[in-house]
C-alpha cells in the first residue's frame, strides 16, 4: 500500500508555497548561468569571412568551410550544407588546417646521403636535378620491353612511388600520369578509396 507523506513545512510551521515546493524539487535555475568573462568571450571565427571549399584529399569530395580574416586562414571545418558530408569530416579532412598553417612543416629540401647518419639541407634545384638523373639512369638500366613469355610490357620495376598522407587529388593525378608514362608499375598512395 502506498504511503502518503505530507508536504514538508518550514520551521515556523507555515505551509510551503507552490513556488517553494517547485524550488525544492527542480532547484533554482538562474537566468544567467555564465560569468561576466564568459559572456565577453567570442569564438575565434567570430566576424571572419567564410568561403565554401572542397577537402583537398580524396575523391569523397567533402565540402569544407574555410574561415579567414585579413588574408589568413584561421579555421577549416565541415560544411553542414553539403549533402555529401553534412558538416562532418574524417580525421584527415578535419586536420586540413594543419596543412595550411603548421610551424613543424619543413620548407627546405633535406638530404641524407647513403650510409650517412644525419640530414643535410640542399637547394631545391640540386634535389630536382639529382632525382631526374637517378630516375633516368635507373630506368635505362632496368628497362623491360618484353616479359619472359615475349609479351610487350614496356616497364621498369626498379622504381616505386609511395605517396604521403598530405598528397591532394591534383598531385596524385600528376604523379600517376608521370610515373605510369615512365613505365613504373608500383605506384602507391595513402588514400581513402
Ligand atoms: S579525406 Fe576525409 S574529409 Fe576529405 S574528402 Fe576524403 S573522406 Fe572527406
Amino acid at each position: 500500500m502506498a504511503t502518503h507523506h505530507p508536504p514538508p513545512r518550514p520551521a515556523d510551521g507555515a505551509p510551503i508555497s507552490f513556488l517553494g515546493r517547485l524550488r525544492r524539487h527542480v532547484g533554482v535555475v538562474p537566468d544567467r548561468a555564465i560569468s561576466a568573462r564568459t559572456a565577453r568571450v567570442r569564438p575565434r571565427i567570430a566576424g571572419a569571412a567564410v568561403t565554401a571549399s572542397i577537402c583537398p584529399y580524396c575523391a569523397v569530395g567533402c565540402s569544407q568551410l574555410v574561415y579567414h580574416r585579413d588574408g589568413k586562414v584561421i579555421d577549416i571545418e565541415g560544411n553542414y550544407a553539403s549533402p555529401i558530408n553534412q558538416g562532418t569530416l574524417c580525421p584527415k579532412g578535419a586536420a586540413t588546417y594543419q596543412l595550411v598553417d603548421n610551424p613543424n612543416r619543413l620548407l627546405t629540401v633535406r638530404y641524407r646521403a647513403p650510409h650517412s647518419d644525419h640530414w643535410e639541407e640542399k637547394p631545391l634545384d640540386w634535389a630536382m636535378a639529382r632525382i631526374a638523373t637517378l630516375v633516368k639512369e635507373t630506368r635505362d638500366r632496368t628497362w623491360e620491353a618484353t616479359d619472359a613469355d615475349g609479351h610487350v610490357v614496356n616497364r621498369t620495376r626498379a622504381i616505386a612511388h609511395l605517396g604521403g598522407a598530405t598528397l591532394d587529388n591534383e598531385e596524385n593525378y600528376l604523379i600517376k600520369k608521370l610515373f605510369a608514362g615512365l613505365g613504373m608499375v608500383w605506384i602507391e598512395n595513402q588514400a581513402r578509396i
